[in-house]
This record gives C-alpha cells, structure tokens and sequence, in this order.
C-alpha cells in the first residue's frame, strides 16, 4: 500500500543490527543466522474485535503484536533478532500508525529486535508479525522431554491479565498493575535464556496454564499434578478478587506470557537462583507423574475436580 505509511513505520522501528545484510525496501530481507546457531520462527496474528477489543489503542496493540511472538520465541529458549510487520487497516490511517510503530519500536528497541520487512495491506484491521531467534543448536526447549518425577516451575504470577479482562467486562476498574499485564505484557526473553540446558520443557503461558501444560503433558506423554495452593498470585490480584476466582483466573486465564517448564526437581534451588539473578519469579507449582493429563490437588493432597476450577468461565 502507500509508501509514506511503510517510512512511518521503518522511521519509529529504527533498530539497526549487524545481522540484517538487507532489510526494508527489497524484495525480501537478507538475515545473517550466526554460525552453529539453528533459526527459530513463529508468527502470531491480532485480529480486532477477537485478540484485542474493537477500539483498544494503538500503542497497545503494536506492543503485544510483537510482545506476544517474543513470548513464543522466550518459550523455545531463543534470542529474538528479527521481525517481520504484516499490517492490514481498514484505511491509511497515517496517526494509527505513527502511535502503532511508536510503541511497536518502543518493544522492539527494547529487545534489540530489527524489523526487516513485511506488508501493507487494506482490509479489516490485523496485525502479524513473524518474530525470528537464534538458539544454539540442540539447545531449544521444546514441549516434550518432560519425565516422572519432574518438577513443574512457573515464572511470575499468574492470572493478572484474565483478571483485569474480567474486571473490565464487569465495568469495574482494574488495577494499574492488571491493566499492564494485559495491554503491555512483558515475554520473559531473558528468562527463556536461563533456562536453556536447565529446563527439558518449557512453554509460554498464552491461553492459561490448565491448557498449556496440558500440551506438555500430551507432547511428552505424561501427566502432572498441579498444587492449588502453590500457584503465584500477585498482590494485584489478590486485592480484587476472592481466593477462589484468584485460583481460578491462575489456572485458566490465558495472556499471561509467563513461561510454565519442567525440570529434574533436585534443580529447584539452583533454577530459583538462577531466575532471581535476572528479576524473575520462579515456582514451583507441582510434579510430572506417569499417565496422562493434569490432576489438581487442594490443601492435603485431595483432588480438585478441574471441570470446577474455572476451566468452563474461562475457557475459549
Ligand atoms: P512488494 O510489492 O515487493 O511486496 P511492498 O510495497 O509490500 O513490496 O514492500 C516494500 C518494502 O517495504 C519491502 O521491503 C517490505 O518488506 C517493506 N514493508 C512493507 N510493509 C511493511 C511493514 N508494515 N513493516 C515493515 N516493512 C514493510
Ligand atoms: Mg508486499
């Protein structure tokens, strides 16, 4: 589409690497993959009015287009480096997306992440951005790997952003703290860096953790049993609901970018070390065992049926 608008954006997304041999204004961009390192790639889109509510501003939605792609590349262990920007708007908007790559360019300085391209189409508004990584080779954290016996870590808190979606729903007014967890969600880049050789699974926590960890467990073939009681809850969230929605919102409220891993649990000590150094949270919330699928367990060992914890409110 217009030019003008493609310079608005490579204007305010002015990271510049040494690794981009050729970036916007060719075909394609040239990336230089450093040597003995494998290229990780994944996209994500952000349809209005599915991913984000109709009217949400623009700073908001260019920072989790790109934040939410680097939670995905933080999940595999990898080094973002690169993205690519596909942008469809209803019009050429030009003070959409000067406020849009603001804040995209914001992120992306932040994360030192170049933006080597894309495109511009008119259409109903959407954003993709493919994020590019580097991960030395065999180093990857992957979804399968995890083994009985394990220990089951989670990064931060959970169920800040489901909770200050439902207090928005409700027509209450949420929390600062809420708010920024689900409008400008911070992928735990370096974290995912720690935890390579560390870990043997981990996963972003992107649609809530019963689900997530669920596709570890199916990956790796095994089950595990979550602790209600460990699950991290921020002082936020704590404030504004009952302890029962709080677990509730932490076990199936997604956009929460935290990363969910598993590891042999004599590691614990050194992996919470490890994640503090770098200003992480880490718990652990419960254990890898044989079988198959997830078991909650309350206070003293007994089962919480998941069909009661707020799987069918949240679920989606
Ligand atoms: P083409 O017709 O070859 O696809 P485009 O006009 O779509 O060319 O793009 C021209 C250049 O601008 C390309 O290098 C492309 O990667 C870049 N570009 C287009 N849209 C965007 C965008 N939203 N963000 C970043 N780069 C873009
Ligand atoms: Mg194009």
């Amino acid at each position: 589409m217009e030019f003008d608008l493609i310079e608005v954006i490579r204007a305010r997304v002015n990271v510049t690497r040494s690794d981009v041999a050729l970036g916007i204004g060719d075909d394609a961009a040239l990336l230089d993959v450093p040597a003995g390192q494998q290229l990780v790639a994944c996209t994500d889109t952000l349809v209005a009015g599915v991913h984000f509510p109709v009217g949400t501003v623009p700073e908001d939605i260019g920072w989790k287009a790109l934040a939410v792609n680097l939670s995905d590349l933080a999940a595999m262990g990898a080094e973002p480096a690169w993205a690519l920007l596909a942008l469809t708007l209803p019009d050429a908007d030009a003070t959409f997306v000067e406020r849009f790559a603001e804040s995209f360019g914001e992120f992306a300085r932040a994360h030192r992440v170049a933006l080597a391209g894309g495109d511009t189409t008119q259409g109903p508004l959407a954003v993709t951005v493919t994020a590019l990584g580097f991960v030395p080779h065999d180093l990857a954290l992957t979804r399968s790997g995890a083994r009985a016996g394990d220990a089951v870590f989670v990064t931060g808190t959970l169920g800040d952003a489901a909770g200050a979606l439902k207090m928005l729903m409700e027509v209450r007014s949420a929390p600062a703290a809420l708010l920024a967890r689900l409008h400008r969600p911070e992928p735990r880049v370096a974290a995912g860096l720690a935890l390579r050789g560390i870990a043997n699974t981990c996963i972003d926590v992107s649609d809530g953790l019963l689900a997530d960890l669920g596709h570890v467990c199916a990956d790796s073939k095994i089950g595990a049993e979550i602790e209600a009681d460990a699950l991290p809850v921020s002082p936020a969230l704590a404030a504004s609901f009952d302890a029962e929605t709080c677990r509730d919102l932490a076990l199936a409220g997604g956009d929460d970018y935290e990363l969910c891993f598993t590891a042999p649990s004599a590691r614990e000590t050194e992996i919470v070390e490890a994640l503090a150094r770098i200003g992480c949270g880490a718990t652990r919330i419960g254990r890898i065992v044989a079988g198959s699928g997830l078991r909650l367990l309350g206070a003293g060992g007994n089962e919480i049926q998941i069909a009661h914890a707020g799987w069918e409110h949240f679920s989606r």
